[in-house]
């Protein structure tokens, strides 16, 4: 299905986006590093790909923006083809609170940039990818969360209200574009090391969690990228609507 093999990766300049990219430019894919601010994480990562073989570009652009998203795939389009698999990696999270605590632009926020981001770029990836279209089909990996299985109650009801939304969003794609030669599927990772935890105002979160993780431990980011990449290519074939919990056990 991946005929072209180019993939645009979201949220790529560090965490699990930067260990996918790596993965997928591993693999053969012209890879395009999307990201919101972090120059110098991307040089480093872009440097990375292209020394080991690779080919890659990087688009600093707003996902949750649809000027943005339109500018980022147009680029793609010119300097890499068309798209054959879409990562939707991008997600943040704000300080650790109580519902009744949370102002309604945090809300507002943490919603349109885990969730809009995902409509949006999808809405781009399936445009070029349906052979509705006159595409030749792709691949479409959501990265949700366990988050949208437990809610995180005390923490970030937000950010686990938005992955639970893009848990549907994954499963009525999956089926919507199922006979369109596209295949839609997500991750829900546990606790992972990345910088993430530092934005939620703990950066040592995953330490202080991995005893209640079944596998005692916390993941990697590559660990998650793995499985990002089985669910990219056509070694899942015929998995669509599919979920793997990247969580040891969670
Ligand atoms: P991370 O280390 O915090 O990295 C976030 C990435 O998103 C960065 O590349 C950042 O770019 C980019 N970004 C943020 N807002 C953006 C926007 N509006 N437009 C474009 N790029 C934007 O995150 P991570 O921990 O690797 O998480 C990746 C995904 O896994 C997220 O969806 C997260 O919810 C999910 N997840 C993570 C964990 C975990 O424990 N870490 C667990 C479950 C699920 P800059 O560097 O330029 O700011």
């Amino acid at each position: 299905m991946s005929i072209n093999k180019v993939a645009i990766v979201t949220g790529a300049s560090r965490g699990i986006g930067a260990e996918t990219a790596k993965l997928l430019a591993e693999k053969g894919y012209s890879v395009c590093i999307n990201y919101l601010s972090n120059d110098a994480a991307v040089e480093k990562l872009k440097n990375e790909i292209l020394e080991s073989g690779g080919t890659c570009i990087s688009v600093k652009a707003d996902v949750s923006v649809s000027s943005e998203v339109i500018r980022l795939f147009e680029t793609v389009d010119h300097e890499l083809g068309c798209v054959s698999v879409l990562v939707n990696n991008v997600g943040i999270l704000k300080n650790q609170c109580r519902l009744d605590e949370m102002s309604e632009q945090r809300f507002s926020e943490v919603l349109r940039v885990n969730v809009m981001s995902c409509f949006l770029c999808s809405k781009e990836a399936v445009k070029r990818m349906s052979i509705k279209y006159g595409g030749s089909g792709g691949v479409i990996v959501n990265v949700s969360s366990g988050a949208s299985k437990t809610g995180s109650p005390n923490e970030y009801t937000d950010y686990a209200a938005s992955k639970g939304a893009i848990d549907t969003l994954t499963r009525g794609l999956a089926l919507e574009v199922a006979a369109e030669g596209i295949r839609v599927n997500a991750v829900r990772p546990g606790f992972i090391y990345t910088e993430m935890h530092a934005s939620g105002g703990e950066p040592d979160r995953v330490e202080r969690l991995k005893s209640k993780i079944p596998m005692q431990r916390g993941g990697k980011p590559k660990e998650v990228a793995e499985a990002i990449l089985w669910l990219a290519t056509e070694k899942s074939s015929f998995v669509t609507g599919s979920f793997i919990d990247p969580a040891g056990g969670l």
